[in-house]
């Protein structure tokens, strides 16, 4: 039983509740667990769960069913979110959430050449942390033990040329002491899931834990090792499902990828997926980690060798670094298929470096996105988008920017413009197109009316609607459906099943949940995403109600532009830019759009995107709307650019980015 206590309780009131558990026979210890202070209450107690949460200073009492209790789901219903190697300089890499973190690099530290080059090409396929092994728990005391501490020293600096940080297994409490300075993340190595002294002093020292499952650990027992880490005092317990030992032997071990779903409804914490010891065999690698992206991990855990041939360990089931770029872009176009975005390399060099470089002074903003830089007033750094919480927009901008960047929420979208070009939102994040309702044309026309707003990235977001309703609420007593009419368009199939009910069209499907939140209407549902939920502690009474599951909407990042370019927020990757939006007119006479599309034909250009739209105020006049994708020589694009120019009427260049897969 976890009793949470108030901020700012009294020692007194503290004390008061440690002596009303003892005397009912529970053993107690405090500790801090998220943002809360705790009592965790352990033993065969007997205890008037009302009588204990009325006493003075305690916020609430979380009985929990499971034997483990601060890893339970039932103790904390959001998701934790690790973040590991964060420093002053360093925003850290975040494991869980609406991302996809993958680890990466050999199964040992072999040599400082060997790390090194290894963390280079994992890195440039877009892996965003490193792992290998200094203190091998071989099978055999006969095979390559690992190069320990002088290992660990060769992959600090392998991780900190790359700016990886670093995880590895730890297999004694008296190393763990040793490795901490030198490493970001503790690996428990499956051998060692249950050695509860080595997990005891791990946990003391307050650094992340990789806890990988034992080979024939039940999913209960992995959780209790959990509950040994949390107990101990860490916060930021990351679990790794890596292959549980059954009669199957062909492959090394079975991957259990039912795990990851029950996990996740067992525990707030985040499960990752170790497919190289599950399969042991490398071409039976990138099915079994697409099956765990595909079943809800948070990431994965790779190895991946310069020449696997030549590998003092494991081999046979290392990667080749061409696979591991293969496997990287399968899983960046597979993410979005269930909800999450590819985490990949952040810039090497600082947002607030770029800005200074530009000269943009903001108003009222410190121009940095990195971690704790916020300034006191809490506006800086914050990114504009339009609606309310847990809309479609925000999941966007947090899939770009993580789940913790401080956001503006403003009413519609030219207000979204107005933040960037003010400087009161650093960067903006705007739909501009769905791929069932076509494009957003608002916001193309505002970028002719901004013309010092670029677009500087993109992504694309799966639209999924869910029915939702107050706590109270069964989808019977429902005879009221708010949403954005996008939301009714895109369920429509769903909606005919009930034609007794009202459709109320609203301004976004956000405000659409919003309204039943505070209203604590029974009778009224919203049709938004799963997040508005959350974000107003609804209920969803159905989920995946859209009629056609392939629906996705691009959204654009903006950013202001100073004289020629535009500064490209650090998560938005260090990769080349090669997709560019444009918008021009041409003269009203024959052949004139065929003289354009000419100049990109002739030049092997690829157009990814062609729309008309009118021009406003201009009856059957119309502006060309194009996409497309700029070849690798710059100075042909250039080219491109200036002809075009002379071809068209009235030329827009919206800016140049990262195309979304
Ligand atoms: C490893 O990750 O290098 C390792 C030894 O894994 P496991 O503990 O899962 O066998
Ligand atoms: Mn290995």
């Amino acid at each position: 039983m976890i009793v949470v206590l108030s901020k700012g309780i009294s020692t007194h009131d503290k004390e008061m509740v440690r002596i009303y558990l003892h005397d009912r026979g529970f053993s107690v210890r405090e500790q801090s667990f998220g943002d809360d202070a705790i009592i965790g209450a352990s033993g065969k107690g007997v205890v008037d769960i009302h009588e204990l949460s009325i006493l003075p200073g305690v916020e609430r009492v979380a009985a929990t069913s499971k034997p483990y209790e601060l890893a339970s789901r039932e103790t904390r219903s959001e998701d934790t979110i690790v973040t590991v190697g964060a420093s002053a300089s360093q925003m850290g890499v975040k494991i869980g959430g609406s991302r996809i973190t993958v680890i990466a690099g050999p199964c040992a530290v072999e040599s400082r050449e060997q790390i090194m080059e290894t963390a280079a090409l994992v890195r440039e396929s877009g892996a965003v942390m490193l792992r290998g092994g200094a203190y091998k728990p071989r099978t055999s005391p006969y095979s390559f033990q690992g190069l320990g501490m002088q290992g660990l020293e060769y992959m600090k600096a392998a991780g900190e040329a790359n700016g990886m940080p670093t995880v590895t297994e730890v297999v004694s409490p008296d190393l763990a002491v040793q490795m901490k300075d030198l490493i970001d993340m503790f690996q428990i190595g499956a051998r060692n899931m249950q050695n509860y002294e080595l997990l005891k002093k791990v946990g003391s020292l307050g650094k992340p834990v990789l806890l990988k499952r034992g080979p024939s650990a039940t999913i209960e027992e992995w959780l209790l090792s959990a509950e040994y880490l949390l107990a101990s005092g860490t916060k930021d317990v990351v679990l790794c499902e890596r292959g549980i030992r059954t009669f199957e032997t062909y492959t090394r071990n079975t991957l259990d990828i039912s795990a990851i779903p029950v996990v996740k409804e067992l525990s707030h914490l985040p499960v990752i997926v170790d497919p190289s010891h599950a399969v042991g065999i490398r071409a039976k690698v990138a099915p079994a980690a697409l099956a765990a992206i595909a079943a809800g991990a948070a990431g994965l855990t790779l190895e991946v060798h310069p020449r696997p041939d030549e590998a003092l360990s494991d081999g046979p089931q290392s990667l080749y670094p061409e696979q591991f770029e293969k496997l990287m872009r399968d899983i960046e176009a597979l993410s979005p298929v269930v909800g999450k975005e590819l985490l990949r390399t952040p810039r090497p060099h600082h947002w607030t470096a770029d800005r200074a470089r530009t000269g943009q002074a903001g108003q009222g903003d410190g121009g940095s996105l990195e971690a704790g830089s916020e300034a006191a007033d809490g506006k800086a750094g914050r990114i504009a988008f339009s609606g309310e919480r847990g809309a479609f927009a925000e999941q966007a901008l947090m899939r770009a920017f993580g789940d913790d960047a401080p956001r503006l929420a403003v009413s519609d979208f030219p207000a979204v413009f107005d933040a960037v070009l003010d400087g009161s939102a650093i960067a903006g994040v705007v739909p501009v197109e769905n791929s069932l309702a076509g494009s957003v044309h608002e916001n193309y026309d505002l970028f002719l009316r901004y013309p010092d707003i670029s677009i500087v990235g993109e992504l694309k977001l799966r639209v999924r609607h869910c029915l939702i309703a107050h706590e109270r609420a069964d989808i019977d007593s429902i005879n009221i459906v708010r949403s954005h009419p996008q939301g009714f368009a895109q369920c429509r199939e769903f909606l005919n099943r009930h034609p007794d009910w009202t459709l109320e069209p609203c301004n976004n499907t956000a405000a659409a949940v919003a309204s039943i939140a505070r209203e604590g209407a029974v009778k009224v549902a919203a049709i938004a995403a799963e997040a508005a939920a959350r974000a107003f502690n609804l209920k969803v009474l159905r989920e995946g109600i859209e009629t056609n599951p392939l629906n996705y909407t691009r959204f654009v990042i903006i950013s202001r532009r100073i004289g020629e370019r535009a500064p490209v927020p650090p998560s938005l990757g260090s990769d080349k830019p090669n997709k560019a939006s444009l918008v021009f007119s041409v003269p009203d006479e024959p052949g004139s759009l065929f003289v354009c599309l000419k100049i990109l034909s002739e030049r092997g250009i690829n157009l990814s995107k062609l729309e008309s739209r009118p021009i406003q105020g201009q009856p059957w006049e119309y502006m060309f709307y194009v996409d497309v994708i700029i070849p690798q020589t710059e100075e042909l694009f250039e080219q491109v650019v200036d002809e075009l120019k002379v071809k068209t009427k009235d030329f827009h260049f919206l800016g140049t980015y990262r195309a979304s897969l």
